[in-house]
């Protein structure tokens, strides 16, 4: 009975809502984002590679190198709201005493792509769900790993960027000494500086206090052009 309900809400559910913002989620756009602005500066989406000196990025979703398989952003850029750029800029001045630095995966990304993300691949162990966006949307996290700023090489950690395996859970036992080390010292830094690990992605870092900040879909276009 519950199966045929929902064959039938599927056939029909496309008649009734069209358009991106059928998870019944509506984004916050630029104009919108623009006109708040006056009234709250934190709000303010900051690019991490000019603001924060010794951040590189290795933005995935603007190449194919990534779990879609194409190219979801047409710039590589990171932007995060003002207080997320502040705290990681206190994250990176510690990793920088240890001769460390933080390389970018992803940062804020607009809500079509956590659409896309979704359709891709509808399992929101992994990916955000669409109903409620992800903290990604919010620019409120930060999906990353450490580098060592003498070699430009990347500190060895349990599996690579984006991997769906149970290894890529911090709580995960690590044989290896030093992988296990790396993957302790990127989560100690970054909660230390205001910052959750995902339970599922040693990478991802959650900003504490997300809910304040709305979920937007800008395009790094139109951030850029303002
Ligand atoms: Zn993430």
């Amino acid at each position: 009975m519950k199966m045929k309900r929902l064959v039938i809400l599927s056939l029909f559910l496309p008649l009734v809502v069209s358009g991106q913002y059928k998870y019944g989620l509506t984004p916050t756009k630029h104009a919108d984002y623009l006109s708040g602005l006056s009234n709250n500066p934190k709000n303010e989406l900051i690019n991490l590679e000019k603001f924060i000196p010794g951040v590189v990025l290795d933005i995935r979703y603007a190449t194919t190198n990534n779990f879609t398989k194409e190219k979801i952003y047409n710039l590589s850029r990171a932007y995060a709201r003002k207080p997320v750029a502040e705290s990681l800029k206190e994250a990176q001045e510690e990793f920088k005493k240890q001769g460390l630095g933080i390389k970018i995966f992803d940062a804020y990304r607009p809500y079509a792509a956590t659409v896309k993300f979704y359709e891709v691949y509808k399992d929101t162990t992994y990916v955000a769900s669409p109903y409620r966006g992800s903290r990604h949307n919010r620019g409120c996290a930060i999906d990353m790993t450490i580098y060592d700023l003498k070699t430009g090489k990347d500190l060895p950690m349990p599996t690579e960027y984006d991997s769906f395996r149970k290894e890529a859970w911090p709580t995960t036992p690590v044989k290896d000494h030093v992988i296990k080390k790396n993957r302790d010292l990127i989560i100690s830094v970054m909660e230390k500086h205001g910052f959750k690990v995902n339970s599922s992605e040693w990478w991802h870092f959650d900003f504490v206090g997300w809910q304040k900040f709305d979920v937007m879909d800008i395009s790094f276009e139109e951030l850029e052009n303002r």
